[in-house]
């Protein structure tokens, strides 16, 4: 059972009020998620039914704004959003925080959500560089997340919500029944880079649970699921850190037991066979998606080719998004691949 916090005055003060763009989902009631194809980085749009959106992490910012392109691509033309409410980035590494002044810099974005900006990082001496784009994007007025914070979001009839549960390498407190998959904890050594301190959300909509971790990694997943599973089950997983081996702990995955997992992996980075092993012990796993074929492995090895969006090396990849889409009352959801791929509904357990 989760207990959301109650949101603070102060905190909800740090949010601009802003009147949605009420394009996008207002009409059909849905929530939608769009899993964005940004070749091994990380970019998932959420749109409410009240037309409020999200935008987790940017993809990479070279290539020629390859990745900033798809993105405001699902944003304008696919959601037909007329502004970005909240822009979040999980960590501090560019495949995630790449875009967010480029797209800034295009279309108009009210909210900009971190972990907190450190003055530098150990395993990137340009980070000051790198983060400076940024900053004045943000007008250096990003909110910093907390483990345990909530994110206001507007609920309509269904209700919405939205809780921080990884932050800086905090945790929230360690309730809830006892995980019985804890006892299969095998420490990795300790990951002092910024994807440890990544944050992790948990949206709600209806019993839709939805979890997105960033690039969390072995030990931390451990620190918020032992002993006890304080998330309980969720619908839907995004595999944490592109699907690699340095995350994904079977203590987590196995006691989430998502219905259905998409992996934001590129064709040589991510979908690695030990995450795609752990995802297939999942009991109630239904379906497996992946944003890209992972070139290096046997077909049989990974997600079926229907449940997989982009089959091509980076270099002829056309970019194809995966979409989740839930109900008005949150009690099912479709999974399609692109605007012509054929929905496939899941109940929400
Ligand atoms: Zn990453």
């Amino acid at each position: 059972m989760i207990r959301f916090a109650l949101v603070s005055g102060f905190f909800l003060s740090l949010f601009s009020v802003s009147a949605g763009s009420l394009q996008a989902g207002a009409g059909d009631g849905r929530l939608d998620i769009y899993f964005v194809d940004v070749e091994g980085g990380a970019a998932t749009v959420i749109v409410t039914p009240q037309g409020e959106s999200m935008l987790i992490d940017s993809g990479y910012p070279d290539f020629g704004g390859r990745d900033r392109d798809r993105i405001l691509d699902v944003l304008q033309n696919v959601a037909k959003l007329e502004q970005l409410d909240h822009a979040v980035v999980s960590h501090w590494h560019l495949d995630h925080f790449g875009n967010h002044a480029s797209i800034a810099a295009k279309f108009k974005v009210v909210n900009f959500l971190d972990r907190g900006i450190p003055d530098s990082l150990g395993e990137d001496p340009g980070f000051a560089d790198r983060v400076a784009p940024y900053r004045s994007a943000s007008q250096n007025r990003s909110k910093t997340l907390k483990a345990g914070d909530v994110v206001p979001l507007k609920s309509g009839t269904t209700p919405i919500g939205m809780q921080v549960v990884t932050a800086s390498g905090e945790v929230i407190a360690n309730r809830g029944e006892v995980n019985p998959f804890a006892s299969q904890h095998v420490p990795q050594p300790e990951d002092t880079s910024d994807n440890a301190k990544s944050i992790s959300l948990l949206l709600t909509f209806g019993k839709f649970r939805f979890l997105c971790c960033g690039d969390l990694t072995w030990n931390t997943e451990a620190k918020l699921m032992m002993p006890n599973n304080p998330l309980g089950q969720i619908d839907l997983f995004m595999a944490t850190h592109h699907g690699l081996n340095a995350s994904n702990n079977p203590v987590m995955v196995l006691a989430l037991d998502p219905r259905v997992c998409v992996t934001c992996n590129g064709p040589t980075k991510g979908a690695n066979p030990e995450t795609i092993a752990t995802l297939k012990k999942v009991k109630s796993l239904q379906a497996m998606y992946q944003l890209h074929r992972n070139v290096l492995l046997e077909e049989k090895d990974q997600a079926p080719v229907a449940n997989i969006a982009n089959m091509a090396e980076t270099a002829k990849c056309t970019g194809t998004w995966v979409k989740a889409s839930v109900a008005k009352d949150g009690k099912n959801y479709t999974v399609q691949i692109g605007p012509e791929g054929t929905a496939k509904t899941f109940e929400t357990r």
